[in-house]
């Protein structure tokens, strides 16, 4: 089972002076910067996988922050795909390289943002090895198997026939498009590996969907539309797929937000799921920052320690300006954090020392927002919880990847880009060793 992350233009400077907390002298962005598998020895992917919709200007399609400017846009489809994103050369040249149209970008558009003949020059054009042909995507997933689209309790009865005409119009559009891009697949020589997306609302008319891509020719179908279903539902959902189809034939899970359960999905047959999580969650979950294998090899999850940018900081710095902190207070409680968190890192503190000094920044932080003591205590002692936890256990010690080794408690920083997402780095490198691990151990 292969692990496909997908491209968020997520890259660092690779010399980044965490103490003066500057760039590199001489860095631009598109060209110095480095991706998570320029930066680690052992990629911590099997291969990328990248939206169109991410990269190509069109109507009515949604602006993300991870859209191309017309200039990388350019560049893109000149340099084609794997230069583009230094994945190219002896060490990368078996992983990955998937093309989809990252459908949720146009997913209140009557019809794809794409033609089924736009999709394939721009994947033929950047050179993918796998592209899925373009799809539109069906929320609703109606576990009990309605032969037609049930509309949701509550919709208005005038609005009902509309509903359910639109699920059944995206699910004919899907198929579709499926068959004109495998005609223009062949009529061009197979330059890549096309995928059957298989959209439904219902595990069965998704089975069905599956079988009728399968009949056309597909070999390797990619499962839309799981997002928002909890595992239970895609295990009915891969059931019901797999009861359909040869077992040779081979599934991709599309934007598989389980990623942590993914021992629960050994048995599907599944060659292959592309996931962000490992790396949003460094530095969007409340408290599940930063991963580590146990050695029975469940994943563990631990709280990245928060020392905010004074001067960075929207927050703090519209309380400046309201007059609740003063910035030179403010940037002395913050220097002196860090400088604990250094010295504890290297030896020369206890952990102790460095709580402490992490915890009056976020005293100066926190104090002045509270009129009622006693909730300004709670929220404290919750903040203390974590920086105990993630102190005392001080995993990045015990993580051998690229990034833990180059930086140490830094990748434990909750503060700029270049700390942020080398934790996400580092999380997608024991994410991916997690899988290999999890198969291995799988009969
Ligand atoms: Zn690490």
């Amino acid at each position: 089972m292969k692990f496909l992350y997908s491209d968020t233009q997520d890259f660092v400077d690779p010399d980044f002076d965490f103490v003066g907390e500057k760039f590199s002298a001489g860095r631009e962005k598109d060209h110095t910067d480095a991706y998570a598998h320029e930066l680690m020895s052992e990629p911590p992917y099997d291969g990328l996988l990248v939206a169109m919709s991410a990269v190509r200007q069109a109507e009515g399609v949604a602006k993300s922050k991870v859209r191309y400017t017309t200039a990388q846009e350019q560049r893109f489809l000149r340099d084609g795909a794997r230069r583009y994103l230094r994945f190219g050369g002896p060490r990368f040249k078996d992983l990955m390289l998937m093309g989809d149209c990252g459908a949720f970008a146009y997913v209140g558009l009557p019809r794809p943002a794409f033609t089924p003949q736009e999709v394939f020059d721009f994947y033929d054009e950047a050179g993918f090895t796998h592209g899925v042909s373009p799809d539109h995507i069906i929320f609703e997933c109606d576990l009990s198997n309605p032969k037609v689209p049930r509309a949701p309790e509550g919709l208005p009865p005038e609005e009902v026939a509309h509903y359910v005409a639109r699920v059944k119009d995206r699910y004919e559009i899907t198929l579709d498009n499926a068959r004109r891009f495998l005609q223009i697949v062949r009529d061009n020589d197979h330059p890549f590996e096309p995928m059957g997306p298989v959209q439904g609302w219902s595990p069965a008319s998704m089975a069905q969907a599956a079988q009728t891509l399968e009949g056309m020719g597909y070999r390797y179908l990619a499962i839309g539309g799981l997002v928002p279903l909890k595992v239970p539902a895609i295990k009915a959902v891969l059931h019901a797929i797999r009861a359909k189809i040869k077992p040779e034939t081979h599934i991709h899970l599309l934007g598989f937000a389980k990623a942590e359960s993914i021992d629960e999905f050994t048995g599907f047959g599944i060659t292959s799921f592309d996931s962000t999580s490992p790396l949003i969650r460094a530095f969007k979950d409340a408290k599940a920052n930063y991963y580590l294998e146990k050695p029975e090899g469940r994943l563990e999850y631990f709280t990245a320690i928060r020392v905010p940018q004074t001067l960075g900081s929207a927050r703090l710095m519209r309380g400046v300006k309201d007059g609740i902190y003063k910035p030179e207070s403010l940037a002395k409680f913050e220097s002196q954090a860090l400088k604990a968190l250094r010295a504890f890192d290297a030896g020369e503190a206890s952990a102790e020392a460095a709580r402490t000094a992490v915890m009056a920044y976020h005293n100066e932080i926190e104090a002045p927002l509270y009129s009622d003591g006693a909730r300004c205590d709670k929220k404290l002692a919750e903040i203390d919880k974590a920086l105990r936890e993630t102190l005392e256990a001080a995993p990045w010690k015990r993580c051998n990847c690229d990034i833990c080794r180059d930086i140490g408690i830094e990748v434990m920083v909750f503060r700029s880009n270049n700390h942020n997402r080398r934790r996400g780095f580092h999380n997608l490198g024991v994410y991916h060793r997690h899988v290999q691990r999890t198969l291995r151990d799988t009969p």
